[in-house]
């Protein structure tokens, strides 16, 4: 056996300032600048032709899916161009002609490459062959298909014991390959299956499981143009979906009105320049919040508390505020849900979330005459110890009001990664489902294990104690997607094989295990032929619709295998071509697996039709306000606790943010416009009072400690950004700041890590 190597990788980058530019925050977003950004990131990576021929067939009914957020397509895309600034970015990062291929590797090794920064790491380009790092080596190498396959059935015959592996998963994956993996876990013997849900919205499914039955929204794209008032809480639109702009400016011209929720006071919520209109680039656009409650980190609870409680004391004068009829019908729990409003008083609330009582007057006032709601929300609520009860209350509201199951009325929680609701839906999960275990027996002639899997913040600490000793991902940057990154760092480099299917180089391949594949895959924008025949996949958007995506752009290499047919190698290898699934087959004719997932998951009926054109929607029960599965069958109001914070005098709570240049772990920049902070990554936005308080300047250098547990955490080197920020509140981009997540503090239920707020102190340097 070849010696082990300990390589000297550095975990998190490197930590020098790149040279600030500071300006006044904005206070629109997208018009011609965006317009600019995007085509100077389109050109730069993808050149003049190639930019234009993509970028007419994203999120066109024939061409492919955004390979950025899940935001749903209209029902006639604009034929001027479907897509948001963010979206061209990401489509830029994908089909970049930058290449890393072996002789990159092998100019660099593990070790250099680990000291770039993840813009410089993102940036070297499209992985064009399988590589592998050996135990006994500083350098990646490239390794044929088949000898990567025989290494991971190798490693994985092994394992004491099916759970002695975890299966990952990111939100890009498409249906075909994410049900196809889903099943290759099951029938290889375990359900640890971590995905990146667990990590965002897995707050939200526990949530709406829970109160409503299904564990995703239910509005529908056309809700918005009929909705009296769409809140948007804890999210960031302008920069993480940005088409949803157009969706709230189409419900401000039917005189809807915007609420928005959230610490910061967000550029894309302010005014929305639409660059697809005329008028857009040359008016000052269309004002979107009516009314922004500017609500500290995490008192979410508080403030709609109070805004329950105050419609209540209305309903009592006006006896129509709360939809009775509804109520009556439809839901369980409405007595105790008023008598506990009662316990809290109006100033403890007040005070707590740190809005104006005036400001809540009006929104309170606004609600009151309205039926229509939706409320839209993102990880400003998921990632809390308390996540799964902010999710709660929001539906609490909207119960009251009767705001399900009619037109311009429900939830909406955004999803970010392109498919990652889809990849759900078709089975990747760490529960055991006896109704999924039972149709894949049926289907497939296996029997599935029936132990409950491990989730991310789980299989991270199993891999920390050597219980899981190998990781695979399809596709994703794990380390710098999880919590506590020096922890999920050595628990990756303590198993003995990693795995990554891969479109591009990311901080994930260098911290590895003791031996590590790359497996590069075809991207979204790209055609994936087999016998001559250009496939389609499918994925599912932000609101449980299913539709084809079919790439174009020439592959970056032809050493590129598409994910399904990785899937295949892996598990016929592991097979020896013996076993009752055919893989080999299987994963060559999505249209096969595509009628698997018809006869083992509901709703999918015909969808190798369906899915053409627009494609179709899943079933779900709130639209059709059926709520059969529920205690006596009714939607469920929710008793929530106000979340516990123990804040010292010296102590903050510091959120993680995206800046406008990033998408995910992706950075596309190192600016973050729309706040009006340029070329820097490495800061911390604090409060002017809270400034004087710690005696501290704009651009004061200061060091952000965590202490959970009596385990210190440190993230070194942050500029000091003044910025209208609540007292007491931070705010800083991650992944830089995953570091002082601890990974074992998660939301109750749902274990989404509490990224959005994190108790630090800080320490000027
Ligand atoms: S809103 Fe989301 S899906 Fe649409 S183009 Fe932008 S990033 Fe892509």
């Amino acid at each position: 056996m070849s010696d082990i190597i300990k390589r000297n990788v550095s975990v998190l980058g490197p930590n020098d300032f790149t040279g600030i530019k500071l300006e006044e925050p904005a206070d629109y977003a997208a018009g011609l600048p965006a317009v600019k950004v995007a085509l100077q990131h389109a050109f730069s990576e993808m050149g003049v032709l190639k930019s234009f021929r993509a970028l007419s067939h994203m999120n066109q009914k024939e061409g492919f899916d955004c390979p950025g957020c899940a935001w749903p397509d209209p029902e006639k895309p604009s034929r001027l161009g479907e897509y948001c600034e963010n979206g061209v970015k990401a489509l830029a990062e994908e089909a970049t002609h930058k290449k890393v291929d072996k002789d990159f590797f092998a100019k660099y090794s593990v070790e250099e490459l680990s000291r770039w920064s993840d813009f410089e790491i993102g940036k070297s380009g499209r992985i064009t062959e399988p590589m592998v790092l050996r135990s006994d080596k500083v350098n990646y190498e490239p390794i044929s298909w088949k000898e990567a396959y025989a290494l991971i059935a190798k490693e994985l015959h092994e394992l004491n014991s099916p759970n002695e592996a975890a299966f990952y998963t990111s939100g890009r994956s498409s249906n075909e390959a994410a049900f196809l993996y889903g099943l290759f876990v099951r029938a290889f013997g375990t359900n640890n299956m971590p995905d990146c849900s667990n990590m965002c919205h897995e707050s939200s499914g526990v949530a709406l499981n829970e109160t409503l039955g299904i564990g995703k929204g239910s509005v529908k794209l056309e809700d918005f143009d009929q909705a009296e008032v769409v809140i948007v809480m804890g999210q960031n639109p302008g920069t993480n979906h940005p088409r949803m702009l157009s969706a709230l400016q189409k419900c401000k011209e039917n005189n809807g009105k915007v609420i928005s929720v959230n610490p910061l006071e967000e550029a894309g919520l302010i005014r929305f320049k639409n660059p697809q209109e005329v008028k857009g680039v040359l008016s000052s656009g269309t004002s979107l919040t009516d009314i922004h409650l500017q609500v500290k980190i995490n008192q979410d609870v508080s403030l709609l508390k109070l805004i329950i409680k105050k419609l209540a004391i209305l309903d009592k004068e006006r006896a129509n505020v709360f939809d009775h009829k509804f109520i009556e019908r439809y839901t369980n729990g409405y007595d105790n849900l008023l008598n506990d409003v009662k316990n809290y008083s109006n100033d403890k609330l007040l005070e707590l979330c740190g809005v104006k009582e005036e400001l809540v007057n009006e929104v309170v006032e606004l609600i009151a005459n309205k039926e229509k709601i939706i409320i839209c929300w993102a990880m400003g609520l998921t990632q809390h110890k308390n996540g799964v009860e902010n999710i709660k209350e929001c539906v609490n509201l909207l119960l009251l009001k009767g705001s399900l199951g009619k037109p311009g009325s429900g939830t909406c929680p955004v999803r970010g990664h392109s498919n990652v609701q889809g990849d759900r839906t078709v089975g990747i999960m760490h529960h055991v489902s006896p109704v999924l275990n039972e149709s894949i027996e049926k289907t497939f002639g296996f029997t599935p294990p029936n132990k409950e899997g491990l989730d991310t913040v789980h299989a991270i600490k199993a891999m920390y104690d050597r219980k899981v000793k190998v990781f695979m991902a399809l596709g994703g940057n794990f380390l710098s997607a999880a919590s506590d990154t020096l922890y999920t760092a050595q628990a990756l480099q303590n198993c003995d094989l990693t795995v990554q299917v891969s479109t591009k180089l990311n901080r994930t391949h260098l911290v590895t295990g003791k031996t590590a594949l790359i497996l590069p895959t075809i991207g979204r924008s790209e055609l994936d032929i087999k016998n001559g025949q250009p496939r389609f996949f499918t994925v599912e958007n932000s609101m449980g619709k299913v539709h084809q995506s079919k790439g174009l752009m020439k592959p970056a290499s032809d050493n590129l295998i598409s994910e399904p047919e990785i899937i295949g190698g892996i598990a016929d290898t592991y097979f020896n071509s013996d076993h009752v699934v055919n893989w080999k087959e299987l994963s060559e004719d999505y249209k096969l697996i595509r009628e698997k997932i018809e006869n083992v998951i509901k709703g999918f009926d015909d969808i190798n039709t369906r899915s053409k054109g627009s494609g179709f929607y899943l079933p779900n029960n709130v639209r059709d306000l059926d709520f059969d599965k529920l205690p006596n069958q009714k939607a469920q109001f929710s008793i929530c606790d106000l979340p516990k914070h123990e804040v010292a005098e010296n102590e903050f709570i510091l959120m993680t943010i995206r800046s406008h240049d990033q998408f995910n772990t992706t950075i596309y920049g190192l600016d973050d416009r729309y706040r009006g902070i340029y070329n820097e990554r490495r800061i911390v936005m604090m409060n002017k009072n809270d400034m004087i308080r710690y005696d501290l300047n704009a651009l004061d250098v200061i060091d952000l400690i965590s202490n959970y547990d009596n385990k210190e955490r440190k993230a070194i080197n942050f500029l000091v950004v003044p910025y209208n920020i609540p007292q007491g509140n931070l705010a800083a981009y991650f992944p830089e700041t995953n570091v002082l997540v601890p990974y074992d503090h998660f939301a109750d239920k749902s274990h989404t890590p509490i990224s959005k707020s994190i108790i630090i102190q800080i320490d000027k340097r």
